[in-house]
């Protein structure tokens, strides 16, 4: 896992060797290099810019920090790498949707965290940031309510316990390590405490949102051939 995460980066920003000498199957570049598009970013392009770079790898140095990474392989399984990969997708462009809005960078870590750790690790991370929750965080703690309050309500349906009791089997059978025997896989208000420093590295000021837009590539015009 943690040779993904350190992978993402790079991949978002066209290069792909982590993934081609790790073999990752989630990147299809390396299966069609010449078709490859990004589904998730602006215009199917690569990320630009040297900031947004190292920014981003800030994050995400965050979560491939071996705390985190042990958090989250308890709860293995071969949804986490799609789910992190479209993490990533989905949060590039909402770089550019929230840009100079307050807490975006708050935004960005608390939803990637949120997904995998619950409500708790968002608090615990604006303590650990001497952060006042702005407007935009409240809101975003009032969504998670709701998320929690949809998800509670799903997970008591009947369709829902049938399709977790077949997964269970199935994956019982498929793996018979220690961690997948427990069958945890889902655990809401899991307490982390994350390295401050790391934190720090990770926060982004508002002006640099601005220049990270800047940055995205335009659509390729279309060529025309005159005959
Ligand atoms: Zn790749």
């Amino acid at each position: 896992m943690k040779v993904t995460m350190k992978a993402i980066v790079p991949h978002a920003f066209g290069d792909h060797q982590q993934c081609q000498h790790h073999k990752l199957n989630w990147c299809e570049y390396i299966k069609n290099p010449d078709q490859y598009r990004h589904k998730d970013l602006p215009n199917g392009k690569d990320l630009q810019g040297e900031s947004l770079k190292s920014v981003l790898t800030n994050l995400f140095n965050v979560y491939a920090s071996d705390l985190v990474v042990k958090k989250l392989v308890s709860n293995a399984s071969s949804q986490i790498n799609e789910s992190w990969h479209s993490t990533v997708g989905s949060k590039a462009p909402k770089i550019r949707f929230y840009g100079g809005s307050e807490s975006s960078d708050q935004r960005v870590a608390a939803a990637v965290a949120q997904t995998n750790l619950g409500k708790q690790y968002l608090l615990d991370t604006l303590r650990c940031l001497n952060v006042e929750p702005g407007n935009i965080t409240e809101k975003n703690i009032l969504s998670l309510d709701k998320d929690r309050e949809d998800e509670k309500h799903r997970k008591s349906s009947v369709k829902f316990k049938k399709e977790r009791r077949q997964n269970y089997t199935k994956k019982k059978a498929r793996n018979k390590s220690d961690v997948n025997k427990e069958g945890v896989t889902y655990q809401s208000g899991v307490a982390l405490t994350l390295d401050p420093q790391l934190l720090q590295r990770a926060i982004v000021a508002k002006e640099k949102l601005k220049e990270f837009e800047k940055d995205v590539q335009r659509k390729t015009p279309k060529v025309v051939h005159y005959v």
